[in-house]
């Protein structure tokens, strides 16, 4: 196994984790089969407790893993499924460890960081750099590993401990550290400030690792004497240093970095140029220049509840975009604060509440994403109202899907207090009830998590003809509550279908609204399987459906470019 280490240095945000899996994406074009760890060193167990404000979304895996978004973008670049053991935290690790010390397992020993901690973070990232991912059989070539986080910060120190013991034990010929860094520009001068990066370097060597790469982030492409003084002060040759200026769209950056020949240095670094070829990336180029040159663009209304923090909804702003690519178009979400459409908010804040509205009917399709919580529900009551009744296409994803039920039962069935017991315990019309998978009297892990499976009811619906006519979908799911099954009834002899359900009929997975363009409704979410290239095909039918294409679509899917 061959390791490629992701560090950041200066500052967080510096799109580590893009550099990261762009490093992944280059090997892979080389014709190497890659995998990779994220680090997370909090010390949260997973992300599923997190808050999508401050942390960005919760990325949901096959297993059910609730893990970090950058395992998202790694899924997404490289094509792999991983596992919830790809993402380590701090938490998982000292799990792992006190359970052996209460088992007895350390015979007595003192139990600490180095060596107990250390030992534990290095065995999980060796075992787990060993499952494939690519659905193909034996370990990958190379694991990149990405260190969350900055050089320096304190509840990292254990991981670098752990990986430079690590790279002492495999030699430096499998294993290759890469700096992420930041080259600001400072006063009228202009001048690339390469300062800060010495520091982190510096840092980073006084725990015992020395980078064999810079990656180094900045406006505008490095000057040469930059290079230079980087490599004078930092230690490193002046072909190991990369430059990740700013581009365009993210899918230029493994352009970017084959462009630099990125992928000779690391192979020449890890001894493996005679196992290597010269990296395709056709597809990659197509999508980034096409999407350059994308002139027309479908504007989308996002009526959720974390709309302030742009990676809450990460995966399904991708999903949107590998969607509108398909159809040759440039998404333009609009988001709304859902509460903003609220009548309440006619008093308090009009101004907000009319922008909201006139954002609403300008968008060609409405999506509302998963939530928790009864915060904005009301908002999303009304946009799924308005979609409803003004036929306009309509994704509801999760808690989206939940809304389209309660909506309709309360304003087509006429039951005015109709909700899900998650916002209303005592509802006399509890459309949405709380249908825990396991145990009914355990509160934890009770969410449904992870890959389950939909069988169609009919190959005659939209959304079965959009997954190309198969019987069942494998999806991911993160909720709670769902569709009451004693409700189906009533719903579909008013015209709600629920042609989508699980291998016991007893939970309700996709519905259709029968008489409309695209009313359609999901429980799991099928943005997390989406990828470029490969759009999910209810993103596509939604799209489709906002500028009229559906149906030549349905009559023909492998027309044209799509
Ligand atoms: N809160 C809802 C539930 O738990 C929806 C969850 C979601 O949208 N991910 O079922």
């Amino acid at each position: 196994m061959k390791y490629v280490l992701v560090t950041g240095g200066v500052v967080s945000g510096l799109g580590k984790g893009v550099t990261a899996s762009s490093i992944g994406v280059v090997l892979k074009a080389c014709g190497l089969r890659v995998t990779s760890i994220k680090i997370d060193p909090y010390l949260n167990t997973d992300a599923g407790t997190m808050s999508p404000f401050e942390h960005g979304e919760v990325f949901v895996l096959d297993d059910g893993g609730e893990v970090d978004l950058d395992l998202g973008n790694y899924e997404r670049f490289l094509d792999v499924r991983l596992t919830k053991d790809n993402n380590i935290t701090t938490g998982k690790i000292y799990q792992s460890v006190l359970e052996q010390e209460r088992r007895g397992d350390y015979l007595g020993k003192t139990v600490q960081v180095v060596p107990h901690i250390t030992e534990a973070i290095k065995n999980w990232i060796e075992s787990v750099s060993h499952i494939p991912v690519d659905g193909k059989e034996g370990p990958a070539d190379v694991c990149v590993i990405e260190l969350g986080g900055t050089v320096g910060d304190i509840e990292s120190m254990p991981f670098i401990e752990a990986l430079r013991q690590l790279l002492f034990s495999v030699g430096q010929n499998n294993f290759c550290l890469i700096h992420v860094s930041l080259i600001p520009v400072l006063g009228v001068v202009g001048e690339q400030k390469t300062k800060p990066t010495q520091h982190s370097v510096r840092e980073l060597r006084a725990l015992g690792l020395t980078p064999h790469f810079l990656a180094c982030r900045s406006a505008e492409p490095l000057l040469e004497n930059t290079r230079q003084k980087l490599s004078q002060f930092c230690h490193v040759p002046v072909s190991n240093i990369l430059n990740i200026h700013d581009v365009p769209n993210i899918w230029h950056i493994p352009l970017l970095l084959r462009s630099q020949n990125a992928h000779d240095a690391i192979l020449t670094h890890l001894e493996l140029q005679s196992v290597a070829n010269t990296p395709n990336l056709q597809e990659w180029t197509d999508r980034a220049e096409t999407f350059d040159n994308l002139t027309n663009s479908v504007r989308i209304a996002m009526v959720g509840k974390y709309v302030g923090m742009a990676d809450s909804y990460l995966s399904v702003v991708k999903a949107l975009l590998h969607a509108c690519i398909a159809c040759s178009l440039k998404p333009a979400i609009d988001w709304i604060a859902a509460s903003d459409l609220e009548d309440d908010n006619a008093l308090s804040t009009p101004e907000a509440q009319a922008t909201a509205w006139r954002t609403l009917k300008n968008a060609a399709c409405i999506l509302v994403p998963g939530g928790f919580g009864d915060r904005g529900v009301k908002g999303m009551l009304l946009a799924a109202k308005y979609a409803r009744e003004n036929r306009v296409p309509y994704l509801g994803i999760c808690l989206g899907m939940q809304i389209s039920v309660i909506e309709f039962a309360r304003n087509v069935l006429g039951m005015e207090r109709a909700n899900s017991s998650e916002f209303d315990k005592d509802t006399p019309n509890p459309v949405v009830i709380f249908m825990p998978e396991g145990s009914k009297t355990h509160m934890g892990s009770t969410m449904r998590l992870g890959s389950r499976r939909t069988l169609f009811q009919t190959p005659d619906c939209l959304t079965a003809k959009l997954y190309r006519n198969s019987e069942h979908v494998d999806e991911r799911h993160r909720h709670r509550y769902e569709v009451n099954p004693e409700m189906v009834n009533t719903l579909e002899k008013s015209g709600l279908k629920f042609v989508g359900k699980d291998e016991t009929g007893k939970r309700m997975e996709i519905l259709e609204l029968k008489d409309h363009p695209f009313y359609v409704g999901a429980q799991f979410h099928p943005e997390f399987k989406s990828r470029p290239g490969r759009p999910s095909p209810l993103f596509l039918g939604f799209i489709l459906a906002a500028i009229g294409q559906l149906g030549p679509y349905l009559q023909n899917p492998l027309n044209g470019s799509l």
